[in-house]
């Protein structure tokens, strides 16, 4: 099973993940990366491939959902 990304992974750092964004109007479950279903606390994303992220974490490859 996925498990939870670890913001000090290497590339979770470089990216400046965290588990809860700082960042109004912009978290994981608005991010056009997201994956999985609407509603999850723990969710796939794409550019972490078999890791899960929150949904209302942050990173700074976020971009507006379409
Ligand atoms: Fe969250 Fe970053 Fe993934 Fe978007 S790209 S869902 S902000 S971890």
């Amino acid at each position: 099973a996925n498990e939870q990304l670890d913001p000090e992974n290497p590339q979770a750092k470089a990216l400046q993940y965290v588990h809860k964004s700082a960042k109004e109007g912009q978290d994981c479950a608005n991010c056009a990366l997201i994956q999985g279903s609407d509603g999850e606390p723990w969710r796939p994303c794409s550019i972490f491939p078999g890791k899960l992220v929150n949904s209302e974490g942050w990173c700074a490859a976020w971009a507006k959902k379409p």
